[in-house]
């Protein structure tokens, strides 16, 4: 079904082609999953069970420790690819997929292409996380489409003008960011400047880029748009073209955005919109805002989601809890009821009151498990902290240019105290000692924990994030050595 008609459905509609497609999707196509077939054989459970997205309750959990490769076995992440092979294609194809081989065998022509293009990995996206093997989510070359057609989705949503001039600035490397947004891009057709971030083509390049080609459109990782912006500013650039941000990657503050709109406003950009996205590489696209204080914009025939409880229990519709996402029209890599760690406010099925969309949407106060669930879980003096506070406590701060915190131990002693290190590069024409007491006491109060407070200069500070040199800046260091 076409996406116009599509994101105009009602409630009942959309839930009843969920359902279609889920059931059609454990039948024909999820039995191709060797990890899947052994956890349901495991679980007795039948593909044929699962009728609706309600009886999805019954299939385990997937978590990113079942996915993740390990040390031992490297070839992990390769059960949860889809293999059909003559058997099973026997067994599980959809009768329609069955036709056209058969067809194809009697008219002499070779099947294979047509099952290559659908099912053979064709390109790879890792995960980066912090606590896991990187771990490769593949695309057949039918992932491709749907991910182009998902990323045209994303920019529909948001109304870009056809005459828009984009400047892609997130880091060339084998991630969704950067993909999502290079085969969206050239989708929808916009005349497109592919930087690869700072790391690639280096922060002067790419501003080059932006003023000269009169660009209206950046995408990039929040905290380096940040710093391109701010580097545009002490240059004196002219941006007056810049009318809208796409932000990904990473998570940003209510308090980052105000930062990044004054810049903009002071380089002639006065209106100018910014979306954030929501994505992880398990789900293999992303989702987007229409309005800077709407949800994410969900694409009801490719994905499902479910919030629950911490005891793992599905909750009522629009409550808060934790994300569950379940891949309904995807080949290649594909994970079912696999447990984000992202926290959400509630999931909206109303229509959008700004876009008139009726697809459901993931509310905008998002807790990202890449920055909750990776240091979380860190233990400070004994105690579990939740680092996550520090991102929209300091970048929320207007006299802070820029900040990195760094976990260490008393005299490198594995054994000795843990201490905090917050190093701060203040605003020009701020009073660093009403500042580091500011800090303090913010620190104190909503982390409840102690920071010892360095000053920096911004050179010195960019240089200790990487700014410039790594693919996401180095904002929180654990520099503890390991016990
Ligand atoms: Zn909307």
């Amino acid at each position: 079904m076409e996406w116009s008609e599509l994101s105009h459905l009602t409630k009942e509609e959309l839930k009843e082609i969920q359902n279609q497609k889920l059931r059609t999707f454990m039948r024909h196509q999820l039995p191709f999953s060797p990890y899947y077939r052994e956890l349901f054989k495991k679980n007795n459970i039948d593909f044929k069970d699962i009728q609706t997205t309600d009886d999805l309750v019954k299939v385990p959990f997937t978590s990113k420790s079942d996915v993740a490769p390990t040390e031992e076995d490297r070839a992990k992440p390769r059960q949860f690819i889809l293999q059909p092979d003559e058997h099973s294609i026997k067994k599980y194809a959809a009768p329609g997929m069955l036709a056209k081989i058969i067809l194809k065998k009697l008219t002499g022509q070779n099947p294979r292409p047509m099952l290559e293009w659908e099912y053979k990995p064709i390109h790879i996206h890792f995960t980066t996380g912090r606590t896991a093997l990187p771990t490769p989510f593949t695309y057949s070359a039918r992932d491709i489409e749907t991910l182009k057609e998902s990323a045209r989705r994303m920019f529909g949503v948001i109304g870009i003008p056809h005459d828009t001039v984009a400047i892609n600035a997130f880091p060339y490397a084998p991630h969704l960011a950067f993909w999502l947004a290079f085969f969206g891009l050239m989708t929808v057709g916009l005349t497109t400047l592919q930087t690869g971030g700072g790391k690639i083509s280096g922060t002067q390049k790419i501003l080059d880029g932006l003023e000269r080609l009169k660009g209206s459109l950046l995408l990039g990782i929040p905290g380096y748009i940040y710093h391109l912006l701010r580097t545009a500013k002490s240059e004196g650039r002219n941006l007056e073209n810049l009318k809208f941000i796409i932000l990904g990657g990473e998570r940003a503050s209510p308090g980052l955005r105000e930062k990044l709109r004054e810049l903009c406003a002071s380089m002639g950009a006065k209106d100018v919109k910014i979306f954030v996205t929501y994505a992880f590489t398990e789900a293999k696209t992303a989702w987007i805002q229409c309005h800077e204080s709407e949800g994410y914009h969900l694409y009801p025939d490719l994905d499902f989601f479910e919030v629950i409880d911490k005891d793992g229990n599905r909750v009522p519709d629009g409550h808060p809890g934790e994300l569950v996402y379940t891949s309904l029209d995807w080949r290649g890599t594909l994970v079912v009821r696999y447990r984000t760690g992202d926290m959400t406010q509630g999931i909206e099925y109303e229509p959008c009151v700004h876009c008139g969309l009726t697809v459901p949407r993931i509310l905008p106060d998002l807790q990202r498990s890449s920055e909750v669930k990776e240091f979380h879980l860190t233990k400070v003096k004994g105690e579990l902290i939740n680092l996550n506070q520090f991102f929209p406590l300091l970048s929320g701060m207007s006299e802070i240019e820029e900040w990195q915190l760094e976990i260490t131990k008393k005299d490198n002693d594995p054994y000795g105290l843990d201490e905090m290190t917050l190093y701060v590069c203040p605003k020009e024409g701020t009073d660093f000692t009403s500042l580091e007491q500011a800090i303090v006491h913010k620190v104190h109060n909503e982390v409840m924990v102690s920071v010892r407070i360095v000053q920096r200069t911004l050179p010195e500070l960019l240089q200790q994030l990487g700014m410039e040199t790594e693919l996401k800046e180095k904002r929180i260091i654990d520099s503890r050595p390991k016990t």
